[in-house]
């Protein structure tokens, strides 16, 4: 288990204690958790921003869409999310319709974006208590889970500190916790480690394992880091302009390309490098 940082070798211990005596309880063995079924996007500005995608996640899965800048990965996962309004096609998380049932799946999911909005003049344990109550915790337990996973963020010093201060990445990870406070069934993660240096990027990879491990989160994320896809992945979408262009576990990707890397994989499959693409 890589610690957050070098002082902090109990890492473990604070999601223990973050979980409680409950493992694994999120875990249905029903199928999918995620059904997604030609699934598109047009934007009123006329960009066909999703072209009909169909994919299935499995419960306790990390499932991670990968694609260059533009391919279509923010608005699918912003539409699973119930963020973005589908123009075609259905989705349902946890059996309930993104569109029809959107209230009762928001309260099952955690959603961490990639721009984040904080309120410059709260501070983090502020934010992160009140996503706690408005998910229906006691102040208590709001207040306790809040320490508990700044702490495991890196940003345990920062607590008190308003978010006005924080640096880019530490927003960006005080939203990944506020994401987690309510320990949802499903979490959405757009660009997780989008401008986190490699120690606080390997960090959230830590994090995000032992969550799945431990509590059986099914943990969905977009992103364009090939060594991302690859370590933290179960399986994983490559997209290109809104389309599938191939899944399945990074391994099954790398040996029908024949490939040593997924980055050789993703050159197969797409006929172009991510990086030049992006
Ligand atoms: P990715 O996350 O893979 O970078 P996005 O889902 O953000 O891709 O964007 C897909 C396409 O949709 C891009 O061409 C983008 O410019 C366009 N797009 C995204 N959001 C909007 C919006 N709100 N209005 C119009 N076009 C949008």
């Amino acid at each position: 288990m890589t610690s957050f940082d070098g002082e902090r070798p109990d890492h473990e211990a604070l999601l223990r204690e973050l979980v409680g005596s409950e493992p694994r309880r999120l875990r249905s063995d029903h199928g999918d958790v995620i059904v997604v079924e030609a699934l598109s996007k047009r934007y009123p500005n006329g960009t066909e921003a999703v072209r009909g995608v169909s994919f299935g996640v499995r419960s306790g899965e990390v499932f991670g869409i990968l694609g260059p800048n533009g391919a279509g990965k923010s608005t699918t996962i912003g539409m699973l999310g119930t963020l973005v309004l589908p123009s075609g096609g259905r989705a349902s998380v946890a059996g309930l319709d993104v569109v029809a049932q959107r209230r009762e799946v928001r309260r099952r999911i955690g959603f961490a974006m990639q721009e984040v909005g904080v309120d410059d003049l709260a501070t983090g344990r502020e934010l992160l208590v009140l996503h706690g109550r408005l998910h229906g915790l006691s102040r208590r337990e709001a207040a306790r889970r809040a320490a508990l996973l700044l702490e495991l963020v890196g940003l345990g010093e920062h607590a008190a500190a308003r978010m006005g201060d924080y640096s880019g990445g530490m927003k960006r990870r005080v939203d990944l916790a506020s994401a987690l406070i309510h320990l949802p069934q499903v979490v959405f993660l757009d660009e997780p480690t989008e401008g986190l240096d490699p120690r606080a990027r390997a960090a959230i990879w830590a994090a995000l394992a032992w969550l799945r491990e431990a509590l059986g989160m099914t943990i969905v994320l977009t992103t364009h880091y090939m060594e991302e896809a690859d370590r933290l992945c179960d399986r994983i979408a490559i997209v290109e302009r809104g389309r599938i262009v191939v899944s399945g576990t990074p391994q099954e990707l790398k040996r029908a390309a024949r490939a040593v890397t997924l980055e050789d994989a993703y050159l197969h499959s797409t006929g172009q490098a991510l990086e030049v693409a992006a």
